[in-house]
Parts: C-alpha cells; structure tokens; sequence
C-alpha cells in the first residue's frame, strides 16, 4: 500500500449544476475541496490528489439502460422527449445542461476512486462530487442523474471483488443502491435514515422489513430513525448495527455514502445532528474498515444542503480521519472569508459545535436498533436453515 489516502478532484463535476434555486450546489463541493486544502490535508504525507475522467457508456451501463443514458445526453443538449418517463421535469430532476456530461464525470470519479482503492494504491479514497444514491436503472430521482457508488460498485464486483458493503449515512434512504442490488448476495447495503413515510418523507422506503431478494436475504439492513432523532440517538443506533453487520458480512471493500443532510440546520430534513457527530461516525467507519476490509474504503460525498456552513465541514471531518490527520478546530481565515463572501452571510469559524439536544425520537432510537438486529438475526437463522439441505446433497 503505498498511500494512505487520496481525494479525488474533477473540477469539471461543476457542471453537475440544477441551477440557481436548485438546493443542490456544485459550490457545496468545490468549497469542500477548498477547505481540505487550506487546513493543508492535502499535503499530509501519503496524502494523495487524483484527477478523474468521464466514465464512458460501458461503465455506466453496468447500472443503466441505454435508453436512459440516450435519454439524458439528448435531454441535456436541448432536444424535445418524452424525459418525464425517465424521471426529469420540474421539480426535483430539472433538465439542465450537459446533463450526460456532469453525471459521467461524477460516476467517473467514483470509479477512479474505486480504482485507486482496489489496486492498492491507496487505502482510502474519497469523492465528494459523488453519493447521488436515488438514481435508478432506467431513471433519475432526487437530485441524482447517475447512481455513481452503485457504478463503483458494479465496476470493482466486474474487476473481481467477490464481496462488497455499502454503508450509507445520507439522511435519506439509500435506495438506488439497494434496489439495483437487492438480489445480489455480493453486495451488502446498510442505511441509516430519516423515516417518516406518513409525512411523505423522500423516497418512502428503507422500511426495518426491506431485508434483500429472494436470493440474498439479509443483503440489504435498513435503520429507519424517526425525525427529530439527534446525536445520541443516532450514534447509538449506528454503533449497535453498522459494525456487526459488516464485519459478519466480511467484505473485500468498504464503500460509505457520506450525505451530511443528517444535520440539525438541514432545510430538507429533520434529524438533529451535529459535526461531533461526523467525527465519531468517521472514525467508527475507519476502523472498521480496516478491520473488516483490509483498510480498502472508497468514500463518496451525498447529499448535505448547508453548502457552506456544514457540508464542507463535515466532508472536512470524514477526509482527515481518512488521512489520519488531526486539525485544529479554527478553520483557517483564508476559507471563512471565501465561504462567507460566497454565501453573502456569516460561516461557523470552527469544526466543532455545541452538541445538540436530546428529542423523545433519541429514546425510541435503541429500540429501532434493536428491532434490526433481530430481524438481521432471523434472516441469518432462516438461511443456515434452509442452507444444511444443500450441503447433505451429495451425502452417502
Ligand atoms: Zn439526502
Ligand atoms: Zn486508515
């Protein structure tokens, strides 16, 4: 292994841009990369930067149909269809410009992660342009073009890992990933989020039930929290599932989902987390990287829509504890000054913040965890059970 960590920048993943009054700014990233380098992250030794190239059709065909990825290029070079049947119109998938063209580059950079991850060239890698986890095969879905870690995903299991766990901590549920993987007992998806269907929560699944295919039950481990859920409550559930079930599941890679939408200041969802948080969740999920998966752990970014006062700080967080470094809790004056001429107001001038307050949401938390332990058991019990017939086969 001759690096410890490397960050992959793709300037060009700023055309992934819905426009103006979309809450998904490409600004979101690039002051993340900013603020990476101005703590000077990415001059720690064994620290690495990566380019990244457009993933090609081939590439993104091992999640997508033709017709969507024809769709999408046509769509975002102006050409009239019927692109309501592949999920863009007004609202949450608006057509935008070079659609085709931000959407390869984000799932090219997912990939070039997973390159440099799998091949040893270094341990962990991260792509903070990435983690658009709604996409589906034949459509887009909320905000995301592309499914980009399914992408990676994809491409390692074609390059040969046998065995690969995603674990997914966006607020909202991971559900591109889960249902693109759903029978496939290769890959294990685990997602811890916000669930409140009756409210019309997005997307309306990540049920406890949801649980895997007919041919990879227990595949999929969903931790749905109820809004309001804050720090306590969260860490609690995501300490009590996350590690088992992937150290049982004993993967050749670790892929995370990073979306920092979890926190308390988000405007699109209701948990109440904070930055401290972040750090512990990081450091869970390093270590059990390098426990479970030989240290291999590609990281992608996601959703997060305080695009200047918490995602690059949380983003900040998850790649020091990836490079191993510790920062001071300042943040260097040279970024505040970017970041709040950018958002026209005032940014926090430290990584850290007051914890947030306990909610009733937090006590129902470990209940939930516990709920998906059994279930996660069960699954486990059923499977030997009707695994032994096959062994006695070729019996006397
Ligand atoms: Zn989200
Ligand atoms: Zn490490």
């Amino acid at each position: 292994m001759s690096g410890l960590a490397a960050l992959v920048v793709a300037p060009e993943a700023k055309i992934y841009d819905h426009g103006m009054r979309h809450p998904l700014r490409p600004l979101r990233v690039v002051l993340t990369w900013d603020l990476i380098a101005a703590y000077g992250l990415d001059r720690v030794p064994g620290v690495s930067q990566l380019g990244a190239e457009p993933a090609d059709d081939d590439t993104l065909m091992l999640v997508h149909t033709r017709d969507f990825l024809d769709a999408t290029r046509e769509a975002g070079h102006g050409a009239d269809g019927p692109w309501g049947r592949f999920g863009y119109g007004p609202g949450d998938n608006p057509i935008f410009d070079r659609m085709h063209e931000a959407g390869a580059i984000v799932a090219g950079a997912s990939v070039e992660a997973a390159r440099a991850v799998l091949t040893g060239d270094v341990a962990h890698a991260f792509n903070a342009a990435g983690g658009l986890h709604h996409a589906m095969p034949d459509r887009a879905s909320g905000f995301c073009v592309y499914d980009d870690p399914a992408i990676a995903i994809a491409w390692m299991l074609q390059q040969g890992a046998e065995r690969i766990a995603y674990v997914d901590v966006d607020v909202h549920h991971g559900d591109g990933p889960q249902a693109i993987f759903w029978n496939d007992p290769r890959v294990l998806t685990v997602s811890i989020h916000e669930y409140a269907p009756e409210l019309g929560f997005f997307p309306g699944t990540g049920a406890l039930s949801e649980r895997g295919g007919p041919d990879a039950p227990g595949s999929a481990v969903n931790v749905p929290l109820a809004p309001g859920t804050s720090d306590d409550g969260w860490l609690g559930a995501f300490r009590a599932v996350v590690p088992p079930v992937v150290r049982a599941f004993s993967p050749d890679v670790l892929v995370t989902q990073l979306g920092c939408d979890t926190h308390a200041s988000d405007p699109l969802a209701h948990l109440g987390l904070t930055t401290g948080a972040y750090r512990q969740a990081a450091v869970v999920l390093h270590e059990l990287a390098h426990e479970a998966a030989a240290g291999r752990w590609v990281a992608t970014g996601g959703g997060g829509y305080q695009w200047a006062t918490v995602v690059p700080r949380a983003w900040t967080l998850y790649f020091a504890e990836m490079a191993g470094a510790t920062l001071p809790d300042e943040l260097p004056e040279s970024w505040i000054e970017r970041a709040e001429f950018e958002l026209r107001a005032a940014v926090p001038a430290t990584l850290s913040e007051p914890a947030s307050h306990r909610s009733p949401a937090d006590d129902e938390a470990p209940d939930v965890a516990a709920a998906v332990m059994r279930g996660w058991a069960e699954v486990d019990r059923a499977e030997q059970v009707t695994a032994r017939p096959h062994e006695d086969e070729g019996g006397p």
